[in-house]
């Protein structure tokens, strides 16, 4: 018997395949501003709302938080570049194991700092039937980005789930961090660049490495 009744997924880098992306327009768009912002910053203040990401880069290269303009300026930059970029796709073997949860009975649920409006259509295309705009928490519904746990624990009070009935999929430190803070089991799957160590120093419950791992995992809960 499987104690859990709900899964909740982080979004960019567990159900859409868009990290690379944003990686690549967050380090043009601070380069064009002739701030250096390497792949790896990217990966590691995924999760974080712009505003926040453009003032710990001012903070550490120039010494000062920026100004409400250059934060603007640099966002829509990001924001353009990233809409010109093809549409981002499933991460792999994703889907089944999404479509395999639902069949086993779970609830599912998308936790992500994205506030786009065409965010269900887009997971609707790749994920079929599996999530609904009830069952989500958006970068519209937060004061707080993560690594703060107000997204993980808006979503347990918006279910009405215990966090024992919940597990999270997350693949960024400040994720894993966030939900670890909101006392959910936490599985990591590490989909980007940086390595295993960073999403242990988060205490992230179990680390894998693909959907496989994840799915042999499920299998054996
Ligand atoms: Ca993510």
């Amino acid at each position: 018997m499987k104690k859990y009744k709900a899964a909740f997924f982080d979004m960019d880098g567990v159900l859409i395949d868009s990290m690379k992306y944003h990686c690549k327009t967050w380090v043009d768009a601070f380069a064009q501003h002739g701030i250096a912002f390497d792949p790896q910053m990217a990966y590691r203040n995924e999760g974080r709302t712009g505003a926040s990401t453009i003032n710990l880069a001012f903070e550490s290269q120039k010494g000062r938080a920026a100004t409400e303009a250059e934060i603007s300026s640099i966002y829509q930059l990001k924001t353009r570049m990233f809409r010109q970029l093809p549409p981002a796709e499933a991460i792999p073997e994703m889907a089944d194991f999404v479509q395999l949860l639902k069949k086993d009975g779970l609830d599912l649920w998308v936790v992500t700092g994205s506030a786009q409006d065409s965010l269900l259509a887009r997971l609707s295309e790749h994920y079929v039937d599996c999530f609904s705009s009830h069952k989500m928490v958006t970068g519209k519904d937060v004061k707080f980005g993560k690594p703060h746990p107000e997204p993980y624990l808006k979503a347990l009070q918006h279910s009405g789930y215990h966090p024992n009935e919940v597990f999270v999929i997350e693949n960024a430190p400040l994720g894993v961090e966030a939900s670890v803070a909101a006392n959910i089991f936490t599985v990591a799957i590490n989909t980007g660049i940086l390595p295993n160590t960073e999403l242990a120093e988060k205490s992230a419950n179990l680390i894998v490495s693909n959907v496989q791992e994840l799915q042999a995992w499920w299998c054996n809960n």
